[in-house]
């Protein structure tokens, strides 16, 4: 195997190991094997049951968090790769960065986040940290998975200062306000990408969202008009991913030359200038422009759409009665998330809710709330 050759501000090797330590690994770098503990995890498996937009049951083409991990990574990489970046940080990260996920996407959010004010609130990137740090029972020797200190910072993208004094070296950047690795950085905007053109393509799936609407979208009518120029006649689904694939590509494109063009001007010579440095990686001002445009688009016309409310409201309701009969009867919980103590028992619920599937949390409020069910 060819010896890879990284730039000098990538994360080559793990300057900041594991909390606990372990044997280097034989065959296969430290970030391989955080990406292969990562999808050997539980946690990762249950993304296929889990949606942001849609609820799991809704259609079987829409994305699910795991569709939507994969082609974070896939993004993430073709662009760590034209960077001389660490491939394999990005992916394990990207394939990481949602593990934390409740049920029913930014709703199911809310509501536990809502539900857990008193007991020091709930974050989903937090939440994915825990699910590697302490959640996940795969190992005789540590609890979690024992990631590498670079890929748990990835994971953690964004946490308040009160929770940042909680977690030690991995919080530390948010008190001293310095930035990731720029692996860090490159996952968190594969991740946009990768949202904004699928719940793009699955609003138009799904019929919430038409063409003529997006036409009023500069960054979609600018491909879409190229497209129906070369190609008069072609059928509407393929005028469709025609766009998206374009729009995906104008995006990455972007990211790289602005992203090169901020590592010429900073000159970083190593992973500790890329942290006290500004963000590198970034679109230029006039994607950014667009992007931010696609970005409230769909969240006024998709997000807001009166039918995607109906299963948000929903989803709410399933998320606090779940929380709220679980807190009042502990007794209700599996034996392992039954504390019976304080904030450590809403802590448990949430942990225990959190890592439901869409229809798992469907499944769980229909045995505990319907009569006929019994
Ligand atoms: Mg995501």
């Amino acid at each position: 195997m060819p010896e890879l050759i990284y730039a000098p501000y990538a994360v080559s090797v793990s300057a900041h190991g594991r909390k606990i330590s372990e044997p280097a690994p034989s065959g296969r770098s430290e970030f391989q094997r955080d990406r292969d503990r990562i999808i050997h995890s539980a946690a990762f498996r249950r993304l296929e049951y889990k949606t942001q937009v849609f609820v799991n049951h809704e259609g079987d083409l829409f994305r699910t968090r795991l569709t939507h991990s994969i082609e974070v990574a896939q993004i993430g990489r073709s662009i760590a790769r034209r960077l001389r970046l660490n491939e394999d940080l990005v992916e394990a990260i990207s394939l990481a960065h949602d593990l934390g996920h409740t049920p029913f996407g930014h709703a199911g959010q809310e509501a536990l986040n809502e539900c857990m004010k008193e007991y020091g609130g709930f974050e989903h990137n937090l939440q994915s940290l825990r699910v590697v740090d302490v959640l996940e029972e795969r190992y005789a020797a540590f609890e979690g998975l024992n990631l590498c200190f670079e890929t748990r910072e990835g994971i953690l993208k964004h946490c308040s200062k009160e929770h940042a004094q909680q977690l030690g070296e991995v919080g530390a950047r948010f008190i001293k306000g310095l930035r990731p690795s720029l692996e860090a950085q490159l996952a968190n905007l594969a991740d946009e990408i990768a949202y904004n053109n699928h719940d793009v393509d699955d609003g138009l799936r799904s019929g919430l969202l038409t063409l003529e609407q997006l036409a009023s979208v500069r960054l979609f009518a600018q491909h879409l008009d190229e497209v129906r120029a070369a190609y008069p006649g072609l059928a509407e689904r393929r005028v469709i991913h025609e766009t998206v694939r374009r729009m995906i590509n104008a995006l990455v494109t972007d990211l790289i030359q602005q992203t090169e063009r901020n590592i010429r001007k900073f000159a970083p010579e190593s992973v500790e200038d890329v942290r006290s440095t500004q963000s590198l990686a970034a679109f230029s001002p006039e994607m950014q422009e667009l992007n931010s445009e696609l970005k409230s688009f769909l969240r006024t016309k998709l997000y807001r759409h009166y039918q995607v409310m109906r299963m948000t409201a929903k989803a709410s309701r399933i998320i606090k009665e779940l929380f709220q009969a679980f807190l009042e009867d502990p007794r209700l919980l599996p034996p392992q998330f039954n504390m019976a103590t304080g904030s450590k028992q809403a802590r448990a619920v949430a942990d225990y809710i959190a890592g439901m599937t869409d229809r798992y949390a469907i499944r769980e409020h229909r045995r505990l709330f319907a009569v006929g069910d019994i």
